[in-house]
Parts: C-alpha cells; structure tokens; sequence
C-alpha cells in the first residue's frame, strides 16, 4: 500500500497539532497532502515548511500576501478563503480528510469532504449538531466514511465496531464533569473567563473549554451521537465521571456492557480515525488502573447545567433546535470570552434564544445557514438588552 495522503482542516488548532504528531509517529504510512489554518500564520509557515503539502489554505485573502513573504515554499499551492478551505477538503488526492475547524464554520469543509467520498475524521462536532441529517444522507451518496475524533464517539465506535446496530440497546456519553463539577450552583455563576478555562482532564481550545463548563460541550455530543449512531433520544445518557477513563459505555440488549477506557489524551482516538480498523504503535505508557485507584460514576443535575437539559430536548424537535441552540451558544460563549457577560449569562441568553425561535425543519444547507444567521442576530440583541 502506498502512502496514505491526508488534508487536515484547522492544523494550527488543538486537534490539528496532535493529528500532526500522531502522523510524526506513523510517518511510514501517512503524508500530509494538504493543510488549512485560520491565522496563525507563524505556526502554519512553520507546519507547511516541515510537511511540504501540495496544497495550503488561508483563511483571509488578506493574509496571503504576508505568508508568501515569509513562507516562501515551492510547491505548495497557496489559496484562501471558504473556497481555498473547500478546495483542500474535496481534493481528490486525499484519502483522509482530517476536519477540526471549530464551529459551524467547519460545516462547508466538512460536506466537501463528505462529498468527496473519502474517509472523513470528524473532530468538528458543531456541524453533525446542524446538519447531521445532511451529511449522513451526503455520506450514504458518496461512501464517505465518518470516524468520529471525539473521544466519547471514539469510544462508542469502537465498542460498535464490531456490533449489530440492532442489538445495541444504551450509549452513554461521560463528562468530566468540567471545573465547576464540585461548586455550588450559587457560586458558579461568576465564575471567571480563566476560572472557566482551567479543565481538570483535557488541554483543548477555549471554546469547548468553555461549552464543558456548562456541560453544553456533552449536550453538543449528544446530538452528534445521535446522528453518527443513528440513536433515538431514549438510547442516549450521560454520565458524570470525573477521572475521564471510560470515555463511553454501551449497553447491549443482553445486558452486557461494553466501555472503552484510555488515558486522558486526544492522541489515541485521533490515530484510531486515521488508521482503522487497524491499530498502530501508540506512543503513550499503559494506562495503569492501579495508578487511577477507582472510576466514580454520578448524574448530572441538569438544574445547575441547563445548557445539557435544553440539548437534551433538542434529541426530538425539529432540526431548528439545534441549530439555534448552536448559534446562541456560540454567540455567547465568545461574549463570555471577551468578558462582556457573567457564567450564569450563558444558559440564560441561550435558553431565550431557543424559547423564542419557531420550530423548522432544515431541508438544506441554505435553511441551516438562514437559521443560524437569524439566530445570531437575534441572540446579539438579547446580549445588547439585557
Ligand atoms: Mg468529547
């Protein structure tokens, strides 16, 4: 077998960064055939000089100018924009496409490389959140392949492997619990932008740093499992587990209970979506259980983590639900960010902005992109009249 050739969409990301040290690992098998990036421009020069992609994306037009300048790489085609991202994600020279651009901004790259038909690693959970309906159905025409890169759903994929669809009775998702796990209700709610983003178990972006503070991060999983299994919402919970080793439990119709457990790291389910259904060399030491002492399991109180009960009621509406749910959160989780609003003021301002939307199903990618538009303005003005 020749080189397998990957696109990674969002290289500069978290996600990005460790797919690429899992390929520096496996460089026998893998070469990176493409690369996208938002503006980081120094560590993206740094990563198209080390893996010489023939292609490269710029987020800005703007930028490109500035990165020939300092990137000078022959070889590699330099494009930018929506179209640039799109064009390394349906490349047909790609046999993997990596998709780890962060919120619904990944949704067009990601239906690109669905279309395309290859194997898809699916990191961007927002765009099975909107449009999972969409892309199981483009998947179904092309043969793409979605492996799923969250560790939850790398967990259930891997438990499933082997499986019958019908025979799977439970899939339960556990949450770390976020930062705010141990404190009170009362005393989470002004917690601080650094507060929020100091996650006990995993190193990851401040978006979904933020979304597992409010356990909106396992209500976005949610809705992602439903779509990538083909759950209903009564075969979907969540389980708090604060030690973050079993990552998902299945539970069969015969009782019997499948878990798939590994440390706390983004590598192992990142390789596993590049190389299934084989299994390489992992570069980490042994789990060791003796070290972890015990594996505590506890519900979650959905009165002091709102944003998992409104992602929860989204499991059976229209496709509306989710999106706006989606774009509120996104909208103000980047005000939180900015610190332009309190902790408590996130669940808030969501909750309204899906209390007040009309119920609609999505038939395309325009309807998802008008809900989400709608709802960004929509939730802005609430952020403006509060
Ligand atoms: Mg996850």
């Amino acid at each position: 077998m020749g080189m397998e050739k990957i696109a990674i969409l969002g290289s500069t990301g978290s996600i990005g960064r460790n797919t690429l040290e899992v390929i520096d690992c496996l460089e026998d098998r893998f070469h990176v055939s493409g690369l996208a990036a938002g503006r980081n421009l120094e560590l993206f020069c740094k990563q198209v000089q080390k893996y010489k992609p023939e292609i490269v994306s710029l987020q800005k037009k703007e930028d490109v100018g500035r990165f020939n300048q300092m990137c000078p790489a022959d070889g590699t085609r330099v494009v930018s924009g929506l179209e640039g991202v799109e064009e390394v994600a349906g490349s047909a020279d790609n046999d993997i496409v990596v998709s780890s651009i962060t919120g619904i901004s990944g949704l067009k790259p990601t239906l690109a490389a669905v279309r395309s038909g290859k194997r898809v690693a699916l990191a961007n959970k927002e765009s099975m959140v909107v449009a999972g309906r969409l892309i199981q159905e483009e998947a179904r025409k092309s043969g793409a392949g979605i492996i799923p890169v969250d560790s939850e759903h790398s967990g259930v994929f891997q438990c499933l492997a082997k499986e019958k669809q019908c025979e799977v009775k439970k899939v339960i998702l556990t949450a770390s619990g976020g930062p705010f796990f141990r404190v009170s209700a009362q005393e989470m709610k002004h917690k601080s932008v650094a507060e929020a983003l100091q996650h006990p178990r995993w190193k990851m972006g401040k978006k979904v740093t933020i979304d597992s503070a409010t356990l909106m991060n396992k209500g976005l999983e949610l809705i992602e499992a439903r779509w990538l299994f083909g759950l209903t919402a009564g075969q979907l919970g969540v389980l708090i587990h604060p030690q973050s080793i079993v990552h998902s439990l299945v539970e069969m119709t015969d009782g019997s209970v499948l878990a798939q457990l590994s440390r706390t790291d983004m590598r192992i389910p990142i390789q596993y979506a590049l190389t299934y259904p084989d299994r390489e060399q992992g570069q980490l030491p042994s789990l060791d259980l003796s070290q972890v002492g015990s594996l505590d399991f506890y519900e979650v109180d959905t009165v002091k983590f709102p944003l998992l009960a409104l992602a929860r009621t989204a499991l059976d509406q229209s496709d509306s639900y989710s999106i706006v749910l989606n774009a509120a959160n996104e909208v103000t989780v980047e005000a939180f960010l900015k610190e332009e609003i309190e902790f408590h003021e996130i669940s808030e301002i969501v909750e309204k902005a899906v209390a007040n939307h009309k119920q609609a199903n999505a038939e395309s990618i325009e309807d998802i992109f008008e809900i989400d538009r709608v709802t960004r303005v929509h939730t802005r003005n609430l952020l403006e009249q509060r």
